[in-house]
């Protein structure tokens, strides 16, 4: 029956790709309609502020599939087109080359794009994000020794922009809102060992610091060595040659709303991957989906979820039971330094240390009660294997043991 129906995935990203590739080693053998509005095929984005930004991997490489197995799947994948509409009553997609796409089942995976700021100024100097293959292309240049980068945002992509620039050989200034780095996504203790990272590095990181604009330096002539100004909350102007934000994150979820389905900060969806509408499903960081990890919805903008909740989508669009509740699982790679964060560490629970972080390597862990919720970890994959199956378990520990870097973790 299936071999009848259409399936409509609009956004050929991460999550997007996952989908496809899973409807066909599923087993679907109807027609698969992958449209995205970007030039490349499916592609994985954490090498954007890595390894392509400082020129070391090809843009190439980030994707998801090589060619021939992009082929041997058969979807029909319209590159450079964009959804504009979903007519729920009609069953379609309209997209921008003028024509409808029918579907039984459509799944969206738009993900989002980078938030701007508006400030004075914003729309007058040139701004850099980084979400794109472009965006890196964009960047990459000014990252070279004499030049001098601010980072607006000590976030995930604002210090790993830094920590590339600085690899690079550009001065780096981080400028923060908030009180610590990463203050949305880690407890206070990771964020200063983030801070005490970069500064370690020559990074001049500002903390409590507000952008109140951005503007040409006075002195600065025209054209490609025009020096700018971040211009600070308290009066203060930062001189500098390349600007880039890194603000976080827009869902890119009008599509679902102006269709009338359900959004809140992005598109809701259930365990499943259904939103409002059973026939339309959504998966990556576009999706608000419960999460027991966490105690409530939320957004996930993660490299696992964009893969697992796009086959999860995939599996259920084909009637599959599928019960998504995934062990969020984060990593960044900075200096040389790989970070990982399993499930969601908040200032309610019980810190236990294993290894110092002046070692270079060390873990910690979140506890409530005796049950380890959550890890966080510096140069130790290993360990933060054993921590993962520890939460997913929910076995209670012994603390001390925990703390002690002579009882392996396998014991525990
Ligand atoms: P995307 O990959 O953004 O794909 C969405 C696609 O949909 C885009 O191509 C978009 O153009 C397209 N689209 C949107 N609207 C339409 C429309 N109407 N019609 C057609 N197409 C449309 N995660 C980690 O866990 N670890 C990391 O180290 C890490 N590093 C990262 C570094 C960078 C620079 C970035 C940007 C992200 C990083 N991430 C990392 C996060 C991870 O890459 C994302 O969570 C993941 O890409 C989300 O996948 P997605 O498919 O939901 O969205």
């Amino acid at each position: 029956a299936h071999s009848a129906h259409t399936i409509v995935i609009v956004g050929a990203g991460q999550a997007g790709g996952w989908a496809a590739q899973t409807l066909r080693s599923e087993g679907f053998v109807g027609r698969v309609v992958l449209v995205g509005d970007e030039a490349h095929p499916p592609h994985e984005r954490p090498p954007l502020s890595k390894a392509v930004l400082s020129g070391a991997a090809a843009p190439e490489s980030t994707r998801l599939m090589k060619p021939e197995a992009f082929d041997a799947l058969a979807v029909q994948w319209r590159p450079g087109v964009q959804v504009r509409r979903i007519d729920r009553a009609a069953k379609q997609v309209l997209l921008s080359d003028g024509t409808a796409q029918p579907y039984d089942k459509l799944i969206l995976c738009t993900g989002g794009r980078a938030r701007r700021l508006a400030v004075p100024g914003a729309d007058q100097v040139p701004l850099h994000t980084l979400r794109t293959i472009e965006d890196a292309q964009a960047l990459a240049p000014a990252l070279r020794p004499g030049r001098s980068v601010v980072v607006v945002g000590g976030g995930w992509i604002g210090l790993e922009v830094a920590a590339t620039a600085r690899q690079q050989g550009a001065e780096v200034v981080v400028v923060e809102t908030q009180s610590r780095l990463c203050e949305r996504t880690v407890p206070a203790e990771v964020s200063a060992y983030l801070l005490a990272l970069h500064r370690a590095q020559g990074v001049r990181v500002l903390l409590g610091a507000g952008v109140r604009g951005f503007a040409r330096a006075a002195d600065g002539a025209d054209g490609a060595d025009s020096r700018l100004e971040v211009l600070l909350a308290d009066g203060s102007a930062l001189a500098c040659d390349t600007i880039v934000l890194g603000v976080g994150l827009v869902p890119n979820d009008e599509l679902a709303r102006a269709a009338g389905l359900a959004c809140e900060g992005g598109v809701l969806v259930d365990a499943q991957c259904r939103t409002s509408d059973p026939d339309i499903l959504a998966a990556g960081d576009v999706a608000v989906a419960p999460n027991p990890w966490a105690g409530r919805s939320l957004r996930l903008e993660s490299w696992q979820n964009a893969q697992e909740q796009g086959m999860a989508a995939a599996r259920s669009a084909l009637g599959q039971a599928v019960d998504y509740q995934p062990l969020p699982w984060f990593w960044s790679d900075q200096y040389g330094m790989n970070l990982q964060i399993y499930g969601m560490p908040t200032p309610a629970h019980r810190v236990v240390q294993r290894g110092d972080p002046a070692s270079g390597s060390f873990v910690l862990f979140y506890l409530a009660g005796d049950v380890v919720q959550a890890a966080v970890g510096a140069n130790a994959a290993r360990d933060l294997r054993f921590a993962r199956r520890l939460i997913e378990q929910r076995k209670t520990v012994d603390a001390e043991r925990l703390a002690d870097l002579n009882t392996p973790m396998a014991k525990l």
